[in-house]
């Protein structure tokens, strides 16, 4: 099944004779069911919200509307499956971008200032869960990089750390610039198991799909922080013990 055969016939002097070449397709097949599985796995992910949008709709409509109690109720379930759908809708452009992107020019950005105006983001939540960051890195260090792939691994890497962190908690981000740039975002937050270590960077897989799914994950936050790092030439890695925290470090060549 995974070989593909070309067959030439040839006539000569020595009589009749087959050439043939023989194709190897193992490579080309895991791929073709990468990307099936991802297709059904989204699919699953979008009729979910959608399902239940179409539910609550219905039930207004049906009457339930005159209930000022149950339409707020429904209409904030509603508001979250939207949010849900727009947070999926985000993150599947986000991995249809590759390597070839057209818009990725090389910039030179100050990795002080560039680490400050993602935590700005993130401000609101920050406050709302009494969290405190901590930017450990010299100012003034220049990192010439391709934004469109150096912005979205920050920004879900801290967006984790924020979010598997309980409050009152501390966020460390470390950077520094040595052969290769070193970054690292600590938190003190739930942390993972070893085996769930080996399969978080997995498209769609969650430690705890009832909590990301209320808290507006989508599972494939880690896949684009692996899937960037590597389109820029770099690694990504786990540290964490649970209910300790965890530490993932990004490291990429310098240009
Ligand atoms: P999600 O949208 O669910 O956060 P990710 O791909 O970003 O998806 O992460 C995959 C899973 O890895 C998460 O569902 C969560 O269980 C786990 N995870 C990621 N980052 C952290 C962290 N900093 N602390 C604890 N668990 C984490």
């Amino acid at each position: 099944k995974n070989l593909d055969v070309h067959l030439r016939f040839l006539e000569n002097a020595a009589g009749d004779q087959i050439m043939g070449t023989v194709y190897d397709l193992t490579h080309v097949r895991h791929l073709e069911k990468i990307q099936r599985d991802f297709v059904g796995n989204v699919s699953h992910e979008l009729k979910t919200p959608v399902t239940s949008l179409i539910g609550f709709t219905e039930t207004l409509l049906d009457g339930a509307k005159e209930n000022p109690e149950l339409t707020t109720e429904f209409l904030t379930i509603m508001h979250k499956d939207a949010v849900r759908l727009q947070h999926l809708i985000q993150d599947i452009i986000e991995l249809s971008k590759d390597s070839d992107h057209v818009s990725d020019e090389l910039q030179t950005i100050e990795l002080h200032d560039f680490v400050l105006q993602q935590l700005e983001f993130y401000q609101h939540l920050l406050t709302k869960k009494d969290l405190t960051v901590n930017v450990v890195g010299a100012e003034n260090v220049f990192y010439q990089t391709r934004p469109v792939f150096f912005q979205p691994i920050l920004k879900n890497l801290l967006e984790n750390a924020i979010q598997y962190s309980p409050e009152h908690k501390n966020i460390v981000i470390t950077y520094k610039v040595k052969e290769v740039l070193e970054i690292k975002i600590t938190d003190t937050g739930i942390g993972i198991s070893k085996e769930d270590q080996e399969r978080i960077f997995e498209r769609f897989y969650r430690v705890d799909r009832a909590r990301s799914r209320h808290s507006g994950g989508t599972g494939l936050g880690l896949a684009i922080v692996k899937e960037y790092t590597e389109i820029l030439g770099g690694t990504v890695s786990v540290e964490s013990h649970p209910k300790l925290g965890s530490t993932f470090t990004v490291t990429l060549p310098i240009n």
